[in-house]
């Protein structure tokens, strides 16, 4: 067949092993995944209520305009719902984007490391992908992302809070960064990670959107909301933006019950605000475990840490998994020698650490 040269040679994504497979396999009866950066606690019980006691349409298609969940949305974050665009996940918008903007005649500018979604659809669309290391501060190197802008750069992905470092960009850089920026370049804002952001120098992003056209920001339901499983994401930029990428969008890409249920999450804050202190607090035994180990490790806004564990993180991800817990090896990320862990309850943290310290210490690598 005639495939696009691009794809040759692309792998699938691996999902890692599934849970019954792992339980199986090393004989356990219990198994934490702290891999994909959903919430331990899971979603609003108001949302879990709402799905036992109601019953939906299967036979008819969903609205094509999300209508009440866009009201929602819009009210939430107060925008227009003219400002919103809605993708299946924001893994979708990433692939709206890259389908409107990236060809074999565009480059495209992101952190490293950074997710890893940017640089696969980039490489699908044939563009060439052009990554600037994090700076000393481990935060996104402005400066050198727009030196490695030229006439032919289309897209510009700014992870803040960054997959898979946890770090914010400031404000005021991205904004002296957008004064510099050709309008014509697209600057993504991804804030997967936004409603877990405890720093308090962290300042609202909307006027960013409002003051430049070029801009659009990137948040989701999978992370903090603990609905992953429904699959919505939603990007905020201007009309005029927003209209050019909505024909890329497939008609019907949210389905009937992730629309019902969004409004009513978006309604319950204080489960928001509960999961952020829970979360918070969960960051510190990492950091707690780190400093009396004397392992680096990298400033978290999110529900996730990376930290350095000065031995083989493959082989430490195998050994973890071999006791029940499944984390993400710094390898497959970019950075050996250290652990990306979704931040659980705290029972759930207690219990990988206490797994690790013991192989850590068999390694002889704890201080
Ligand atoms: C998880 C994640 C996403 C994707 O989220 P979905 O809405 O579930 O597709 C996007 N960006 C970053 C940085 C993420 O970590």
């Amino acid at each position: 067949m005639k495939w696009k040269e691009t794809i040759k040679g692309l792998k699938a994504y691996e999902p890692g092993k599934p849970i019954e497979a792992v339980k199986k396999e090393f004989g356990l009866t219990e198994i934490t995944k702290l891999a994909s950066n959903e919430n331990p606690l899971g979603c609003s019980p108001k949302v879990a209520a709402f799905l036992r006691e109601n019953d939906f349409n299967f036979a008819l298609y969903p609205d094509g305009y999300a209508q009440t969940m866009r009201t929602a949305v819009a009210n939430h974050v107060g925008i227009s719902e003219k400002e919103v665009l809605f993708g299946n996940g924001s893994d979708e918008i990433i692939s709206i984007i890259s389908r409107s903007l990236l060809s074999p005649d565009t480059n495209t500018v992101m952190a490293s490391p950074t997710f890893s979604q940017y640089k696969l659809n980039a490489v699908i669309e044939g563009a060439e992908v052009r990554e600037i290391p994090l700076n000393e501060k481990r935060e996104h190197d402005l400066d050198a992302m727009f030196d490695a802008i030229d006439e032919k750069t289309a897209v510009v992905w700014v992870c803040s809070p960054n997959n898979p470092t946890g770090g914010v960009t400031p404000n005021a850089a991205i904004e002296r960064f957008l004064e510099k920026v050709p309008n014509d370049v697209l600057v993504v804002l991804d804030e997967a990670y936004i409603e877990y952001v405890t720093d308090p120098t962290y300042q609202d992003t909307l006027p960013l959107f409002k003051k430049h056209e070029n801009v659009l920001l990137m948040r989701t339901f999978s992370k903090a909301y603990g609905l992953a499983a429904f699959r919505v994401g939603y990007a905020i930029g201007q009309q005029s933006l927003l209209s050019k990428l909505e024909p890329v969008r497939a008609p019907f890409n949210n389905t009937v019950i992730s629309q019902a249920i969004i409004p009513i999450a978006l309604e319950d804050q204080t489960y928001i605000e509960k999961c952020r202190q829970i979360n918070d607090e969960g960051r510190k035994q990492y950091v707690a475990f780190c400093e009396k180990h004397q392992l680096d490790y990298y400033p978290s806004n999110t529900n996730f840490i990376l930290f350095e564990i000065k031995a083989d993180s493959n082989e430490v991800f195998q050994e973890l998994m071999t006791r029940g817990y499944i984390v993400r090896s710094g390898a497959a990320l970019g950075v050996p020698n250290y652990l990306r862990v979704t931040i659980g309850t705290a029972e759930q943290n207690a219990g990988l650490l206490a797994q690790l310290e013991e192989i850590l210490a068999s390694k002889g690598v704890l201080v």
